[in-house]
């Protein structure tokens, strides 16, 4: 019986295929930056309605996420979507590096992909509850601006995973493997300093410099950095250096991004650099203030939820690329730079047979576990509330680097499509499981609890 429902799922996604590959085209030609997606959180919700759906609002104040659920009552399972892009990111359905536009947007983290599969999966999933008459509900997660982690953040906020069991999601990659590892917590925050502007040639003497302050405070910060635990990082950028070289900067700002293991080790390190900042104020005689920019959990994996999808992603294998994906596939591969390819076949332990077109044959076996990730994502914060699965499918070829116009590329031109249509099938058998296997259910989330052993979730934002 649960067999032949199997089987019904996957030839479900088979006639959904098209569905996927035209919301994949369709994001990937919005291209919207973080929480400016109108048109793509739009056209998502659009067919959600559609196809029976009740949609609900999102985040307060971000018109730009929304919940869409089918079914009533437990379990509920919730499938998450993202579909922002990156700016200056633009690239034409090309394996040569061109921008279609330059300067404008792309999908350089194909998540046009991962927001159409999940589409894919919760029209496919709806449709197996509605014929098995099954309880319970899905709850499909539209989430705004991943990239500058505050989508999910806002979501939690407003508690809106709150009633959720388990969550599956899933990110497009150049490797078919599942999420058994942590990614980093991460925190941004300016700091401001306010000094007294003077002429810098005639009276600089009664000017007192921000900017000094601001260079000071990122001296103090890089002498810290051997003080720091080498899982933690942190990077800046100088926002605000002053007008002109003639006049006393009266104000500076930087911004700094700082990544760790876990909230905690980051926000030590927050509080080592407001000592720094104090410090340099004092230098300077200027005064200094911080405001918090974003800030997201480490994402904590689930080996129950990681089991299941890696059964799930053996039964599905590889995405089933077109001949005209691998000409694609081909042009691009020979591209990818030389480091970039060893790195990846290094750290998955890829060899010559694995790869036919610069495409992986097959699914990572086992648990990929080389070390946290150092991105980070706002993933972590659900994964701090409820249990999340999540994995990755090749979407475009080994070794493309991330963030870079080889993703916009393979994403616009079928690669990404491919990769969404086999994720699509792993995300409905996973939900299936999830709606109907209450055992199965009990154990993701006693895992949960244990992982958590007491702590709770706090928002990084209020
Ligand atoms: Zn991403």
């Amino acid at each position: 019986m649960r067999d032949r429902i199997k089987q019904d799922i996957l030839n479900m996604a088979d006639s959904t295929a098209p569905v996927i590959e035209a919301a994949n085209d369709a994001l990937w030609e919005f291209a919207e930056l973080a929480l400016e997606e109108n048109r793509s959180s739009a056209y998502l919700r659009g067919i959600l309605e559609k196809n029976g759906f009740r949609i609900l609002p999102g985040a307060e104040g971000v018109p730009t996420s929304f919940i869409a659920e089918y079914g009533a009552g437990s379990p509920v399972i919730g499938l998450i979507a993202e579909y922002d892009a990156l700016p200056g990111m633009s690239q034409e359905k090309s394996p040569v590096c061109r921008p279609r536009q330059e300067g404008a947007p792309g999908h350089a983290c194909g998540h046009c992909a991962l927001g159409a599969a999940v589409l894919g999966a919760a029209l496919v999933l709806k449709d197996c509850m509605a014929r098995q008459e099954l309880p319970g509900t899905i709850r499909f997660y539209g989430c705004p601006a991943e990239e500058t982690v505050e989508g999910k953040v806002l979501m939690s906020r407003d508690h809106l995973f709150d009633s959720c069991d388990a969550a599956l999601s899933w990110h497009p990659n150049d490797i078919s493997y599942v999420w058994a590892r942590k990614s980093v917590a991460l925190t941004g925050m300016r700091y401001t300093f306010h000094g007294t502007s003077a002429h810098a040639g005639l009276d600089p003497w009664n000017g007192r410099s921000a900017l000094d302050a601001v260079e000071l405070m990122n001296v103090g910060a890089n002498y810290l950095r051997e003080h720091i635990q080498p899982s933690c990082r942190f990077h800046y950028t100088i926002t605000d250096g002053g007008r002109a070289p003639n006049t006393v900067p009266d104000r500076a700002q930087v911004w700094y991004a700082m990544r760790g293991p876990s909230r905690q080790a980051v926000e030590e390190i927050r509080q080592r650099l407001g000592k720094i900042a104090r410090g340099a104020a004092l230098m300077t005689e200027t005064d200094w203030e911080e405001t918090y920019v974003s800030g997201c959990y480490d994402f904590m994996p689930n080996m129950a939820m990681a089991q299941l999808l890696l059964d799930k992603m053996r039964e599905v294998g590889a995405p089933r690329w077109t001949p005209e994906d691998r000409t694609f596939a081909r042009a691009l591969f020979s591209q990818i730079p030389q480091r970039y390819l060893d790195e990846t076949c290094s750290s998955f332990g890829l060899g010559e047979g694995d790869l036919t077109d610069g495409l992986v044959n097959g699914i990572y076996d086992g648990y990929y576990r080389g070390g946290s990730l150092g991105a980070s994502t706002d993933l972590g914060d659900v994964s701090w509330q409820i249990p999340v699965g999540c994995f990755s499918y090749a979407s475009t070829v080994v070794g493309s680097p991330g963030h870079s116009w080889f993703y916009t590329a393979a994403c616009g031109a079928g690669l990404g499509a491919r990769g969404a249509q086999a994720a699509a099938k792993v995300l409905a058998l996973a939900g299936y499981e999830l709606l109907t296997d209450s055992q199965l259910l009990r154990d993701v989330k006693e895992e949960h609890i244990k992982a958590l052993s007491g702590a709770r979730y706090n928002c990084p934002i209020q």
